[in-house]
């Protein structure tokens, strides 16, 4: 099991550029989706003249399912400057590979729950550390995609852009680099050190 919590209101004001596309993720039964919540954010949005539209969908970890579903909406899609995605931390590592061009931010943080894990076959990981870091990071997981899951940057080691831990693997941060780089958002990196706080993984362990 697991659990997607919506970020604090003022975190997701702070990500909110221009107009925003929304897509919900209800997909596998394992998750806990905070859906009243999302709808309280939608009418927000829609309120403030934000909102191009909204799709409420099931598996976005797939992306050929989730292709195949946002095809319909490319107008609204087209007609917004980021896409805000409520899911866990597969689900927008998914939409932002496909939006390569477009800011794509995490609306929740994904913590770890006791009990069925799930056996869909993922293409991206979520090690469920319950503050999710996508939005600094360009949508890709610094825990899962850095070997000594690094939260602030590189550790210096790389070599040739391999990792200097597993040589068959790219540098989780040199990609982090290259992905910010091409949506020009490389500014997100001067910001103050976000230490990680396992505190919050800690809290469902219990
Ligand atoms: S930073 Fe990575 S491990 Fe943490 S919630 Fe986001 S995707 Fe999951
Ligand atoms: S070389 Fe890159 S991926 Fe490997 S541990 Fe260092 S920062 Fe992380």
């Amino acid at each position: 099991m697991l659990i997607t919590q919506l970020k604090p209101k003022e975190t997701i004001a702070s990500l909110v550029e221009g107009k925003v596309f929304v897509i919900n993720c209800h997909g596998c039964k394992e998750v806990s989706f905070p859906e009243k919540e999302a709808v309280e954010l939608q009418k927000e949005l829609e309120a403030q003249g934000k909102l191009t539209g909204v799709i409420t969908t099931d598996y976005i970890c797939n992306p050929e399912n989730m292709k195949l579903r946002l095809e319909s909406h490319k107008q609204e899609i087209d007609a917004a400057d980021m896409i805000l995605v409520l899911s866990c931390g597969v689900g927008v590592q998914t939409v932002a590979e496909y939006f390569e061009d477009k800011k794509v931010c995490a609306a929740c943080d994904t913590y770890p729950l006791p009990g069925f894990q799930g056996v869909t076959p993922l293409e991206y990981d979520c090690d469920q550390c319950g503050e999710c870091y996508l939005n600094i990071t360009g949508g890709i997981c610094p825990i899962t995609a850095c070997s000594k899951s690094l939260v602030n940057g590189q550790c210096g080691g790389a070599k040739n852009g391999k990792c200097e831990v597993d040589s068959n693997m790219e540098c989780g941060w040199e990609r982090i680099y290259r992905r910010l780089a091409q949506l020009g958002r490389l500014d997100v990196l001067k910001c103050p050190t976000q230490i990680r706080n396992y505190a919050t993984e800690e809290k469902t362990e219990a």
